[in-house]
């Protein structure tokens, strides 16, 4: 038997709870609103500006003699007047007139938030139940066995990717290839080894086998193992390019499963797309070919014509 030369990820001995670590912390960082570097320097600027402020005060009068009660009063002339001072001179940072910069500092702090939680609230619900998510009557579900080199029983939340792949192995078949992700279990965790797999193969003749379900990670495109589906594809040459009956059946799987996860063919991606591996090569050599195959996606989702293929 001949077995598919597909090493996308080999993981050392130490894998089973680096892996799984690695994949948490992927999740983690993704769940986390990210603040804009402009954002982040208004909403820093505002206890420094305050600081500024208090501070030049303080430092052009007797710091100890200061008594609460006349601050207020006396910081307001002390401003008007350095500021009236300031701008006949032409000076520059002491020139900058206060209440307008706490509005801005203000408006800063507004953007900041209301942006941070227009991302955090954006980000955070997803209604796709990938529990829930079905696949065509005409794919074969064999799953592979659970284990740390091919099936870690790592669970997904969400999916924002489609990762299209070529099993780089001419002539091999789905079945060869799901038995091949299967074998890797049989590896020593001890002795480390070949870490790989994929949720879907599809075969020379248009045959369909899921080996791992959609609400687990697949060793297919690290870093992006914990948010994508991997769907690995046979072909009969060097070229990688696909029979047209793996062809129709890649498309209506896409279709598919974007018609359920909510996803359209912009997010379908190649595995080069992820990492620059030449992978689908066909597609990566053909950019072409590639284009036409989302549009071919999206005409499928349109049509919803997976329930007609083989
Ligand atoms: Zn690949």
């Amino acid at each position: 038997m001949s077995f598919p030369a597909n090493n996308d990820i080999v993981i050392p001995d130490y894998l089973g709870e680096y892996g799984k670590g690695t994949a948490q912390m992927d999740k983690d960082r993704r769940n986390m609103p990210e603040i804009e570097e402009e954002e982040y320097e208004q909403i820093r600027k505002v206890p420094l500006g305050e600081d500024a402020e208090g501070g030049e005060a303080a430092s052009s009068r007797p710091a100890r003699s200061r008594k609460p009660g006349s601050n207020r009063k006396e910081e307001g002339t002390h401003r008007s007047r350095r500021r009236g001072s300031s701008r006949g001179k032409g000076r520059g940072r002491g020139g900058v007139p206060l209440a307008p910069l706490f509005l801005a500092c203000m408006l800063g702090i507004g953007a900041g938030l209301s942006g941070g939680y227009y991302m955090w609230g954006y980000e955070k619900p997803y209604m796709v139940d990938l529990k829930a998510v079905e696949v065509p009557s005409w794919v074969e579900q064999d799953f592979i066995r659970k284990n740390i080199f091919s099936r870690p029983d790592v669970t997904i939340t969400r999916v924002n990717n489609i990762v299209i792949h070529y099993v780089a192995n001419p002539g091999s078949t789905a079945r060869s290839n799901r038995d091949y992700f299967d074998s890797l279990a049989d590896q020593d965790p001890e002795a480390g080894g070949t870490s790989s797999s994929s949720h879907f193969v599809v075969g020379l003749d248009g045959e369909v086998i899921q080996c791992i379900p959609v609400d687990e990670m697949a060793y297919a495109n690290s870093p992006r193992n914990s948010d994508t589906i991997s769907i690995e594809n046979c072909h009969t040459d060097e070229t990688g390019e696909f029979t047209q009956a793996t062809y129709d059946s890649l498309v209506k799987l896409t279709a598919c499963l974007c018609d359920q996860m909510d996803l359209t063919s912009a997010d379908v991606i190649r595995h080069y797309d992820v990492n620059e591996k030449e992978c689908p090569k066909y597609f990566v050599d053909h950019e072409d070919a590639w284009q036409q195959f989302r549009e071919d996606v999206d005409q499928a989702i349109a049509d919803k014509s997976w329930e007609d293929v083989l």
